[in-house]
């Protein structure tokens, strides 16, 4: 096992599928009969262990023209002190731990000998139209969400936190999961009783469900027909960066934290649509969200 030094440059927020690339280091799995290959930078963009919503990009890596298929993409945490390499979710600290350096993790089913491969350069494909599919519909839901606050606005009794738009940020605050798929996005939202006592009125919200699904329509209808730059900020830099979703609507910066990746301009959305239904009759409730591109 040869070490890397520095956190994996990331390339896929500006929307980059297909680099060359150097091989910093690597493990063979012989039982699995894998191997984990690091790169200088990558274009693959890793499902994250603390908010899995965007899953990993699929594609391939070629050495020495050998194409391995990436079977799986991940983030690794490696502590420069004890040597060791902590996977997904049981990295133990956040990016910015000093002495720790966070790694895209590119997983092959074959065994690659890494005492040739390592210091010797690779080119790293992103199969472009799975990933499409995900930036749209990432790019959807994050527009449901904005729509959502603005669409539950006036069932708010107290201040909170509001978002760019200028509705209190509902999303942010109650929002448990998200999980997109190339066909949907499934958002799970969590309306416990702190939630009256923050002055949400969730009885309310309940009740008029339908209607609140209705509204997250018709607003999210009205802004694709605008048009309106949408990126990733930074765009490229170290896995480890704070990221932003980014959206001008004329005048006004609409920003969410984000890592995953997204459509150009909100006019390349043909269609958005928002599905609101209520688990058990409990405080939880789904919100479906499917996108389709012009
Ligand atoms: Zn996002």
């Amino acid at each position: 096992m040869v070490h890397p030094k520095e956190s994996t440059i990331v390339l896929y927020p500006s929307g980059a599928c297909e680099s060359p690339a150097t091989i910093v280091g690597g493990y063979v799995d012989r039982i699995e009969n894998k191997t984990i290959i690091f790169t200088d930078k990558t274009v693959f963009h890793p499902v994250d262990h603390k908010w899995p919503d965007q899953p990993a990009d699929e594609g391939s890596i070629t050495l020495d023209s050998n194409e391995h298929v990436v079977k799986d993409c991940y983030i690794v945490a490696y502590n420069k002190e004890d040597q060791l390499l902590y996977v997904g979710s049981n990295i133990p600290v956040g990016r910015f731990e000093p002495g720790w350096i966070f790694l895209v993790a590119h997983e092959v089913s074959t065994v690659v000998d890494l005492s040739i491969a390592i210091g010797n350069s690779c080119y790293l494909a992103v199969n472009e139209v799975y990933r499409q599919n995900l930036s749209k519909v990432h790019t959807g839901v994050h527009l449901a969400s904005l729509a959502l606050n603005a669409a539950v606005n006036d069932l708010w009794k107290k201040d909170v936190l509001r978002d760019d738009l200028g509705h209190y940020d509902f999303d942010q605050r109650f929002i448990i999961s998200s999980k997109i798929s190339v066909q949907e996005s499934v958002d799970t939202y969590r309306l416990s009783k702190s939630a009256k006592r923050k002055g949400f009125l969730v009885s309310d919200f309940f009740e008029n469900i339908a209607g609140i699904e209705s509204s997250v329509n018709q607003i999210i209808s009205e802004w694709i027909t605008e048009t309106g730059s949408i990126f990733i900020t930074p765009t490229e830099g170290p896995l480890t960066q704070k990221r932003q979703w980014v959206w001008y609507r004329n005048d006004l910066q609409v920003t969410i934290p984000c890592g995953g990746t997204h459509l150009e301009n909100i006019n390349n959305l043909n269609a958005v649509s928002v599905i609101l239904s209520r688990i058990n009759d409990g405080p939880e409730f789904i919100m479906i969200t499917k996108a389709s591109i012009s």
